[in-house]
């Protein structure tokens, strides 16, 4: 199989013999041995003399250098959580969560004790806690309802070289909170060079560097543009297992789903090797992965054996693993990309920027000298990327954010004191899009609905669809749609071997109205089992997927209750239910075209995806939740609608074609989008109003 020669397996067994004690040495370690043997225990007392004197300051270090797991714990120690907690934020979930139980485990407490983390819908502090890792959504929320943050005596910004729009968003808020807060501390880390610029921009912040010990990475190109870089990436591995000496593999890659079938593709080469060949440990990473399975990565692989540890980009940075040796860099991360012309948010395969090369690289050099095969040409890394990556506020829809700044009473946006600015363009298309969907007024400033959309931590049109909801008298059926298109990517298992059994079982969820509603049918089906597990096996159901959204559910009631929206259910009058997603998604319309559908907004062609209810019997008119693009732009989660209700949810946004017949008006339905594009206009700076409402 793959042409691997015979040769190479003595080379392998000579290599394990002579180097694989080092493994049991380093588990051997105890916790305190591990924690002082970091780079960053060294400079230990330097980094809180640092702290005490300066109120803001930069830490650089390379990735595992102890930034994220020490850092709070030094704080802790030194006295920092006796009026207040530590907040550090982390661009990603699951760096939030397993970060947090590395340094639960290290304090010696349990998770949600002294440390715990806050993410969306998933909150395990308590009254204890003093050590709090949470992603920068978290904070972004905390913020918009404290802007003084009482609750923290630090804040560390912990990976801002992510460049996330939370991150940057709270830039530019913490530095007016250090204003007015004059005893609370901001460490901003960064595990790249972006230093500099970052002191620059907070006002000449002393930069504290914390040398890291690389050892040195060597690295290897291709000599031709490949042209599969995942088979090219397993065949890497496979290669490195038989002819490198012993060292753990890491290999990025760019989802979920890439990553679940590399994994089946290398254990079914594996076995096809034969008994003779040393066993391959191969674990997949990433953000969906069940906390337990991820915690798998982080063990040594058993002595003899080496891992393969397949990893989105979550591995560059957020997540150390030790004992990488060689790393395999296809040269591809998954990013959501939003086009402001399109109005559409999408994830799509690029490539990364030579910073984040040399992070991956780097990760081969932690514990002894490493290899990095890139899997594309040296002229490729030289010409065709860029330096560093597009900070997200550049390349993303901004209408959340938006919101939240408005609802704090910050309406001048071309002066909000961005690091890098977000293009006009997409300014424009987020109050625009925040104009149709209500949330604005006139002046461009929030309004009431705006401030109860707000309420939600949820995205815009999801929070307007579930109030309409209460007001249309179906808010228990879409607080079900809401919690399953929030709480989980899907809820259907749908293994390989097994494609077909599980096709049939989600047919019979299938409503002829759509997926939203087939969503719906499966939450129901499920309750009415009692929330059984047996149930969810049986379906083809992931059980604890919809715990989750069990869950997510409770706490959108919680946050309903609050704000007295009604909880009413509309029984099987679930015409309503489409009526109110329409309030929210009605930019999301799309009409029937020879093959597929045409977008009513910008008339770009989409698809129906295989797995929807409707594939095979399409509508005439649909809304979508979301879109994916993979070979063609697919909607992801259609419903069918009449195109009325569009005129009803958004009166502003679409007009009716006067002077034609019924049939004809519901065609020619048409989207007003242009009215305000006039780029001098009054939702950039609305200073004129701003003491009202903030
Ligand atoms: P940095 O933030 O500087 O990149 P970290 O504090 O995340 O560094 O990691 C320091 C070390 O802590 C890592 O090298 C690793 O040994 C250990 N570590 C971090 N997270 C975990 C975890 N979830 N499980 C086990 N060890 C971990
Ligand atoms: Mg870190």
């Amino acid at each position: 199989q793959g042409g691997q020669p015979d040769t190479a397996v003595p080379e392998w067994k000579r290599a394990t013999q002579s180097k694989d004690i080092s493994y049991g040495k380093r588990t051997n370690l105890t916790m305190k041995q591990q924690r002082e043997g970091l780079p960053v225990f060294k400079f230990r007392t330097q980094l809180l003399d640092a702290v005490r004197d300066n109120q803001l300051m930069i830490v650089v270090g390379d990735t595992g250098s102890g930034k994220t797991t020490q850092l709070t714990q030094y704080l802790a120690e030194a006295g920092y959580a006796n009026n207040g907690m530590i907040g550090c934020t982390q661009p990603r979930r699951v760096a939030a969560l397993s970060v947090a139980k590395r340094v639960a485990e290290e304090v010696g407490c349990r998770l949600g004790a002294e440390v715990g983390y806050t993410i969306r819908f998933d909150d395990s502090t308590g009254p204890e806690t003093k050590i709090k890792y949470m992603t920068d959504g978290i904070l972004q929320r905390e913020i918009l309802l404290d802007p003084d943050l009482k609750k923290y005596s630090v804040i560390i910004l912990d990976e801002a070289h992510e460049r996330t729009i939370s991150t940057d968003v709270l830039f530019g808020l913490l530095k007016k909170t250090l204003k007015s807060r004059s005893d609370l501390k901001l460490i901003v880390t960064s595990a790249t060079l972006d230093a500099d610029k970052f002191s620059e921009y907070f006002n000449g912040a002393p930069i504290f560097s914390i040398p890291g010990k690389i050892h040195p990475v060597e690295i290897l190109y291709s000599t031709q543009p490949e042209e599969d870089y995942l088979t090219s990436a397993l065949d890497t591995v496979l290669q490195i297992h038989l002819t490198e000496p012993a060292g753990d593999i890491l290999v990025f890659l760019t989802g979920q789903e890439e990553i679940d079938t590399s994994c089946e593709i290398l254990h079914e080469r594996m076995k096809a090797l034969g008994p003779n060949v040393p066993e391959l440990v191969i674990l997949p990473i990433y953000s969906a992965l069940p906390s337990e399975v991820q915690s798998k990565v982080f063990e040594p692989a058993p002595p003899g054996k080496r891992k393969a540890v397949l990893a989105t980009n979550i591995a560059e940075t957020s997540l150390t693993i030790d004992g990488i040796v060689f790393v395999v860099d296809p040269g591809f991360a998954k990013q959501n990309v939003y086009d402001p012309k399109l109005g559409m948010d999408s994830l799509v395969v690029t490539p990364i920027s030579q910073a984040q090369a040399k992070q991956r690289a780097g990760r081969a050099g932690r514990t002894q000298p490493g290899k990095c095969f890139r899997l594309y040409t040296e002229a490729a890394y030289q010409s065709e990327m860029l330096p560093t990556p597009i900070p997200e506020i550049q390349r993303q829809n901004l209408s959340h954010t938006i919101l939240m700044l408005k609802a704090m009473g910050i309406n001048d946006l071309l002066h909000f004191d961005f690091m890098d600015s977000p293009p006009t363009n997409t300014l424009l298309a987020s109050l625009e899009g925040l104009y149709s969907l209500g949330a604005l007024d006139e002046e461009g400033l929030i309004n009431r609905l705006g401030r109860r959309i707000c309420d939600f931590p949820l995205a815009p049109e999801l929070a307007k669809a579930l109030i309409t909801s209460a007001e249309m008298g179906c808010s228990e059926e879409m607080l079900s749609i809401v919690a399953m298109l929030s709480g989980a990517q899907t809820v259907f298992y749908r293994p390989k071997e097994k494609q077909q059994q599980a096709d049939q079982k989600k047919a019979k969820f299938h409503d002829p109205h759509g997926d939203h509603l087939t969503l719906l049918n499966v939450y129901n089906a499920w309750k009415q089992s009692n929330f059984n597990n047996a149930w969810c096996f049986e379906n083809y159901i992931q059980a604890r997927q919809m715990r989750r959204v069990q869950d997510v559910r409770k706490q959108l009631i919680q946050i309903m209750d609050r704000h007295h929206h009604r909880l009413v259910s509309c029984g099987r009058n679930t015409v309503q239910v489409r009526k109110a997603l329409c309030a929210g998604f009605f930019r999301n319309a799309a009409r029937k075209d020879q093959e597929g559908y045409k977008t009513l907004v910008e008339g770009t062609p989409v698809y129906l995806h295989p797995n929807s209810a409707l594939f095979g019997k399409p509508a005439e008119h649909v809304i979508y939740f979301t879109l994916i693009n993979t070979t063609r732009e697919y909607m992801h989660c259609t419903s069918a609608i009449d195109p009325k209700w569009l005129v009803e949810a958004a009166p502003t946004f679409f007009k009716v074609a006067a002077g034609l017949s019924k049939r004809k008006k519901a065609e020619r339905i048409q989207p007003l989008h242009n009215r305000f594009a006039a780029p001098d206009d009054w939702r950039l700076s609305s200073q004129r109003k701003q003491g009202r409402g903030g």
